[in-house]
């Protein structure tokens, strides 16, 4: 099946908006098994519109447009599919039902402009949003079908799952298994690999700070049982850097390890000022693990807050591994979580020295059989520093269990 992706807006052509749409829509599409054949992207003129859809089924069999369903006057995709296959707008009630449903369930009263959104092709087929306020819809003509889905990243992405995917007809759809890493990069990875029997899978790499993911792309033909054996073999050899397959990020991981033993873990943030606690925090299901963050920055919050000593600090510095370990030892004992997380670096640009460069990062994990620490000078600047020392921290949990993700 050949796919198109028109994205419409004319944020996206002052470049004040990222077309973030149209690149997650192709890896969706792509990783599926479907053929995206051409992106265009065009402003809100109602021309330029029609255009872009125009050239969009010239290639392919389902076109897939977001943005421009709103109730402003600069929305206009509805205008433009109607007049592209010549079909007059009518108020769909079903569409108009749904918005004053929406707008009553968020204890709001519809506008008289929101009516506009309810103008729709007729014949069109109306797919229900249940994330925002715009009804989504597809229309079939001159032998492509046509779904349009709103601009808002959220709503666009449940929309394409639950109303695209189905439209997506692909007879021997491969399969893909990402396998997901943290302390490699690309090229050390593809070294490690290099060699191994992949069994027909095609391999590929996204990099998506702090973790880098091994997409394994298996042909239709390769069957179930032999896709395992290569997944196997792929994390034998990349052993402790993989941390799940095919599961959540890091934070995500985590929780859902700790929620299953019943663990619960508390943190102790220097350089990361938090960004730990608020990825995890970010997990639905957070609650059952996540018992208490401390954002500790100065020399003097360390002893105030956790009860660092303040000789330590003196003796070693603050950036070190004895303070590291205080940290994470003293939000253990404070908060009774079963894990505590001490970070403390230096992200940079200034700050750094001889024997502490910037990047310089320890970090410890204190837990029931001691604690565990590492330290790492990370490349970077200073946002790259606190995410791979955020994701450290996350990693170095999960490696200090004795039963790790991947041990079954
Ligand atoms: P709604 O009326 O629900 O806001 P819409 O279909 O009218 O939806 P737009 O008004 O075009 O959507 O865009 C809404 C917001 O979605 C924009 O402000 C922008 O932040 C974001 N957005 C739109 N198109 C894209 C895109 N291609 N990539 C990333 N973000 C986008």
């Amino acid at each position: 099946m050949k796919v198109a992706i028109v994205s419409t807006g004319e944020e996206l052509l002052t470049g004040e908006t990222v077309d973030t749409n149209s690149s997650w829509l192709a890896a969706a599409v792509w990783e599926r098994g479907a053929e995206v054949r051409r992106m265009v992207t065009s402003g809100d003129d109602l021309q330029g519109v029609i255009w872009a859809i125009e050239q969009a089924t010239e290639h392919a069999d389902l076109v897939i447009c977001t943005g421009g369903l709103g109730p402003t006057e600069d929305d206009r995709t509805a205008e433009a599919i109607s007049a592209w296959t010549g079909v007059e707008r009518v108020e769909d009630a079903e569409a108009l039902r749904q918005i004053e449903h929406r707008y009553a369930s968020m204890g709001r009263v519809m506008a008289e402009s929101n009516r506009k959104q309810a103008f729709l092709p007729a014949q069109a087929t109306i797919f229900e949003n249940k994330w925002g306020t715009a009804p989504a819809f597809s229309v079939e003509h001159a032998g492509s079908i046509v779904v349009c889905l709103p601009g808002v990243p959220y709503e666009m992405r449940e929309l394409f799952h639950h109303h695209v995917l189905p439209l997506l007809q692909i007879d021997e759809p491969p399969t893909l298994v990402r396998v997901r890493t943290f302390g490699l990069g690309e090229s050390q990875i593809q070294n490690m690999l290099d060699g191994l029997d992949m069994g027909g899978a095609v391999l590929g790499f996204r990099a998506h700070l702090p973790e880098v993911q091994i997409k394994l792309h298996f042909p239709f033909s390769v069957k179930s049982a032999e896709r395992t054996l290569v997944v196997e073999r792929v994390c034998q050899r990349l052993s402790k850097w993989v941390y799940c397959v095919d599961g959540g990020d890091l934070a995500e991981t985590l929780v859902g390890v700790l929620s299953d033993a019943g663990e619960t873990v508390a943190l102790a943030e220097s350089c990361t000022a938090g960004l730990v606690s608020a990825w995890i925090a970010d997990v639905p299901g957070a609650s059952a693990v996540l018992e208490e963050g401390a954002i500790v920055y100065s020399n003097e919050s360390k002893t105030r807050a956790v009860g660092v000593d303040p000789n330590l600090v003196t003796t070693h510095g603050a950036v070190s591994e004895p303070v590291s370990r205080a940290l994470a030892e003293g939000i253990r004992s404070r908060s009774g979580a079963t894990w505590g997380i001490g970070i403390t670096g230096i992200a940079g640009p200034g700050g750094g020295s001889d024997t502490k460069p910037v990047g310089t990062v320890h970090i410890a994990v204190a837990g029931p059989n001691g604690v565990f620490h590492q330290h790492a000078v990370i490349p970077g600047n200073r946002g790259q520093v606190r995410r791979r020392a955020a994701g450290g921290a996350l990693a170095l949990l999960l490696r200090s269990r004795p039963v790790g993700p991947l041990d079954g």
